[in-house]
């Protein structure tokens, strides 16, 4: 497990969740004002009944994307790529441009044997 799942998991509390229809992201820092749902209450506390204040689709229609200010992207794809989320830009740039060589030494290797 990465440190970033671990905190995500250390914070349940903040998880904020998209409607998958119009993208509408709830936020339970902020609640609802629309639908008198007090700012701090988790989209778990949510009424059966509370509807996306956009679109109007059912709470099923949300997806959990985690805490604000973590990584970007759905909770349940962190951890999944290789782990190059994990890396450094400069991590990442070495591998991009040590590809980017072994691509071009194997052209290269091609070529000499024609
Ligand atoms: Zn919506």
């Amino acid at each position: 497990m990465s440190e970033q799942a671990e905190q995500a998991v250390e914070t349940p509390e903040l998880d904020r969740y998209e409607c998958r229809s119009c993208g509408y992201v709830y936020e339970p820092e902020k609640g609802d004002d629309k639908q008198d749902i007090v700012s701090g209450t988790l989209f778990a506390e949510l009424p059966a009944n509370w509807r996306c204040p956009v679109c109007n689709a059912k709470k099923v229609a949300f997806a959990n994307i985690g805490p604000a200010g973590t990584a970007s992207g759905f909770k349940e794809n962190l951890g999944f790529g290789l782990g190059v989320n994990t890396l450094t830009p400069t991590q990442k740039n070495i591998l991009i441009f040590g590809a980017l060589a072994l691509g071009f030494l194997f052209f290269i290797s091609l070529y000499g044997l024609q």
